[in-house]
Parts: structure tokens; sequence; C-alpha cells
């Protein structure tokens, strides 16, 4: 047994150090560092069970160090009683009577591999429990080792549900192609995490659920140590929200065509598809003929009334084109495939139509007519350089009279005049 003399020598240390007997479970004195670190717990003075001093957990752990006699080892643990949590080193001291001398090192809690922390496990488990996103954490060899809640809930699988990982893969992604995308994606940001050792975003995917829904799905993947980490959540109603906004930002609201915003962000697709194919692509400029003395003569409400009629009007006589309106009475169609005679023979059926065809609208009978443009190009396509070409082609039939269509190589249709013979030209 060690007497007061014997043990002086514990208070000139600065560090906390407990004496331990060789089974561990009693201390037999502990310092003043110590005394003020376990301050609330130092009820009686040693000897005192360990258990009592420093809590079930701590002494559950230290215990265990000291029988596996791992000499340096650290153990990390909160103290009974105390929120914070402290490493321990141990010496065996006194060989061969075997004491232990315990030394606790500073409050540890904030050390950057706070993971090695078990007595925080329960509560790190309850928070991952609580976020609202979902979270799977994997092995080495690729087994879910823990789902949240929220994950089980997002897809609808329960706990014991789906557990084979390619199961879930042929569930959630019944579509073959659109699931080995996905593999692929998964594999790539897999491989990419374990190498850089950052969080990879994985974009949206569209996930089936238990009970057949489809939500889209972001997904992030980040390797911690070798254990790769998947964090999801639902964006189906913000992909909802953005594809409304979307769509109303590129939608002129009076005619529900496309907008000038739309025709441009449209026509890159539209022309690489056109260039790969060899086709040629024609652009038509529509502009209403003194469109200002019909708002003039029968007031705005008419003019937007007749704008609208006359959207409806180029939607059906050109069809499929990307057909845009580009701001005012000034409407542009992209005419992908479509040749120089083609394009004209559409433009002057355009034409004829207005000209012929009066618009009723709010009880109003407006004769009307348009004067068009029309450029044909072929690759290397530049859809600023076409509008131009058409635009001029527009300035042209304006000045040569109005109601007529004007071609980028110089030709004029004029009204009456039939295709037959300006394909002549
Ligand atoms: P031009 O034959 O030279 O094209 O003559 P214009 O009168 O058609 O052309 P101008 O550019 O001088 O006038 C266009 C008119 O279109 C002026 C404007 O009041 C009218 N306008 C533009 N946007 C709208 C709209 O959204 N609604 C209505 N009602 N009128 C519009
Ligand atoms: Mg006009
Ligand atoms: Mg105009």
């Amino acid at each position: 047994m060690h007497d007061a003399t014997q043990l002086a020598w514990m208070e000139w240390v600065a560090a906390p150090l407990l004496l331990l007997t060789p089974d561990g479970g009693t201390v037999l004195a502990l310092n003043m560092a110590a005394r003020r670190l376990l301050a609330e717990s130092v009820t009686q003075e040693p000897p005192t069970a360990l258990e009592r001093l420093i809590g079930p957990h701590a002494a559950g752990l230290l215990l265990r160090a000291l029988e596996a006699r791992e000499l340096s080892a650290t153990v990390l643990a909160p103290l009974g009683g105390q929120s914070h949590s402290v490493g321990f080193d141990l010496s065996a001291i006194d060989e061969p009577s075997g004491h232990w001398l315990v030394t606790i090192r500073g409050d540890v809690a904030g050390n950057e591999d706070g993971s090695a922390i078990p007595a925080l496990y329960d509560d790190l488990q309850a928070v991952l429990e609580w976020m609202p996103v979902g979270i799977e954490i994997y092995d080495k060899a690729g087994n879910c080792t823990f789902t949240n809640t929220h994950g089980q809930r997002l897809f609808g699988w329960g706990k014991d549900e789906l557990v084979e990982l390619d199961d879930w893969w042929i569930h959630a992604y019944p579509d073959p192609d659109y699931r080995r995308l996905a593999q692929n994606a998964w594999d790539e940001a897999l491989e990419r995490s374990r190498r850089e050792g950052v969080a990879v975003p994985m974009n949206d995917w569209k996930v089936t659920s238990k009970d057949g829904t489809e939500k889209f799905i972001h997904f992030r993947l980040r390797c911690i140590g070798d254990r790769p980490v998947l964090v999801y959540w639902d964006v189906s109603d913000e992909r909802q929200v953005q594809a409304e906004l979307r769509y109303r930002a590129e939608t002129d609201e009076l005619t529900g065509l496309p907008n000038r915003r739309r025709f441009f962000s449209d026509a890159p697709a539209i022309l690489r598809q056109a260039e790969t194919r060899g086709e040629p692509v024609s652009v038509l400029m529509i502009d209403i003929d003194h469109f200002k003395v019909v708002n003039d003569i029968h007031g705005h409400a008419v003019g937007d009334a007749v704008l609208r009629a006359f959207a409806d009007k180029c939607r059906t006589i050109l069809g499929e084109s990307v057909l845009a309106r580009l701001g005012g009475e000034e409407f542009a169609a992209l005419l992908p495939g479509v040749d120089r005679p083609e394009a004209a023979r559409h433009a002057e059926e355009l034409r004829r139509s207005i000209e012929s065809q009066p618009f009723d609208v709010l009880t109003q009978h407006i004769e009307l007519t348009a004067s068009i443009g029309v450029a044909t190009t072929h690759a290397p396509f530049d859809i600023d350089a076409m509008l131009v070409r058409a635009d001029q082609a527009l300035y042209a039939a304006k000045q040569a009279g109005r109601d007529r269509v004007v071609l980028d190589s110089g030709a004029t249709l004029v009204p009456g005049q039939r295709f037959r013979s300006f394909s002549r030209h």
C-alpha cells in the first residue's frame, strides 16, 4: 500500500493523475488536478471505486484497456457527471505489484478526429436520425451499415426490405438503360471520392419509390475514411417550381409562344442537329405591317387580341417549326431541314393567308398584312448572322412596299405573284 508521503510527488504533476489498484477497479489516490477536473464526483476520500469517480462508461473503457495491457493506450470517453470527453494515458508502475498510473488528458471532444469518441456515437446516431435528409453509410465492401429513418421514408422501404443492393437498383430504377446510367454515375462518383476525398454531387436522379411514385432525388457521396457515405434529399418540388419559372421566363405571356430568350436557347441544339444531318436551316422574320394603326384606331386591347390571333395563324401554318415572338409585333420561325424554295413557299403561304383572311377579334373585323424576310444557310450555322440576314430581307420587304416576302438571295415575291414564277430566280 502506498502511504501519503510516497504519493506526495503526484501533487507536483500538473496533469490530472489517478493511481489505480492492479485490477483497475479502485482509485487509491488522485492529485489536485484530478480533483479539480472531477470536482463533482469526488465525494469521499480514496480509496474509492473507479466507476464512481469517472462514471460507468469511462470506467468500462478504461478497464478494458487495462485488461488488454495497452500500456500507452488512449481511450476517449465523457467522464461521469461531466459533459466533456477526455483521453486517458495508462502506465503500469510499481512492477511487479502492478498498480496503474492514469494520466487524464484535457477535454478532447473538439478533436478533429471527433468520430473516434465512442460515447458520442449514440448521440451522433440520434442526430443522423433527426436530419431532414436521407443518410446511408456503407462499409468497405459496399454493404449498407446504416440508413436513417428519413432515407427509408423517402423511398418507402422498411428496414428489412430490399437489403440486397442489387434488388434496390432494380426497383428504384426499373428502366435498365436509365439504371445503367445511374450506376455508372455512382461508380464514377465513388472512385472520385475515394481518390480525392471530396464530397461529390451526383446530380438529380429519378428514383421510383415502393409505391411506384417517381421522385427526383439529389445525391451526394463522400468517402469518409474508406466508408462511402451517401446523403440525399427529394428535389421534386424544387424541380417543378424551377420548370414553371423557366417556362414563365421563356414564354411570351400574351401569345403563349416561346419568347426571344427561348428562341436563342433552343436554337443551338436545333442547328447542331441540322449540321449533323447535313441539312440547311431557314429563318423567317415576320413583322405585321402598320400595326401601330390597329392600336391607334381600335385600342390596345384589340391590338393584343390581334397579336394572339396572328400568333395562332403563324403556328397553324408553320407547324413544327420553332416559332417565337421576338418582341412587339415581330415574330421569328426557325425551320430546320428547310431549303430556300421551301422556306419561301411557307412564307408566301403565311403572307397570303394573313392578307386574305381578316382577323375577327372583340367584334372588330381587322384586315392586316405582314412582311416577311427569309434567310437560308448551311453549316456552319450562326444564329445571330442568320437573323441579321433575315432582318435585312424584312427591311427590304418593308422598303419595297410591305405585304411581301423577300429572301436573303435578294429575290422578292411581290403580292399576287405565285411561287412558281418566283422559283425561277
Ligand atoms: P411597320 O409596317 O413599319 O412595321 O409599322 P408598325 O406600325 O407595325 O411598326 P412600329 O414598329 O412603328 O410599331 C409597332 C407597334 O406595335 C407599336 C406598338 O404600339 C405596337 N405593339 C408592340 N407590342 C404590342 C403589344 O404587346 N400589344 C399591342 N396592342 N401593341 C403592341
Ligand atoms: Mg410592324
Ligand atoms: Mg416591328
